[in-house]
């Protein structure tokens, strides 16, 4: 398995500040199944990166940069979602998986092509279902 990103780490942070409120090392470390003194590590060099606030015994949290991209990255995970579901590849579990490998590629400019398809897939249930028909084998 290969070791989450700076981008896996922004995007964790920022669903558990959704979620809790706050996000401590031991929550980030279990979230992303890393070490503590990976998460540690990790929430120095965003930090060094103007992304965290990091203050000893107080722990860290977004700056309004690192909000920002932590924000946009959970977005674009759950777009990639949205379509993977949509083809009907596979369990939560198995799209989470999948889109955690493929995330990474895509860049706005091809995200914004991604969320039209999705919207437009939304919008035309009819339409979306007999192609799921007629691509079955
Ligand atoms: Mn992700």
């Amino acid at each position: 398995m290969s070791t989450p990103s700076q981008e896996d780490y922004l995007e964790a942070i920022w669903v558990l500040i959704d979620q809790k409120g706050y996000a401590r090392v031991t929550d980030l470390a279990e979230y992303l199944k890393v070490s503590p003194a990976s998460v540690s590590k990790m929430v120095r060099r965003l930090n060094g990166d103007g992304l965290l606030t990091y203050e000893r015994y107080r722990g860290f949290s977004f700056t309004p940069h690192g909000r920002k991209m932590g924000r946009l990255l959970y977005a674009r995970h759950q777009i990639l979602e949205r379509l993977l579901t949509h083809l009907r590849m596979g369990s939560a579990d198995e799209v989470h998986a999948t889109v955690e490998g493929i995330e990474h590629h895509f860049d706005a400019r091809r995200l914004d092509q991604i969320e039209q398809l999705v919207t437009y897939i939304d919008a035309h249930p009819v339409w979306w279902d007999q192609y799921l028909d007629s691509s079955k084998s």
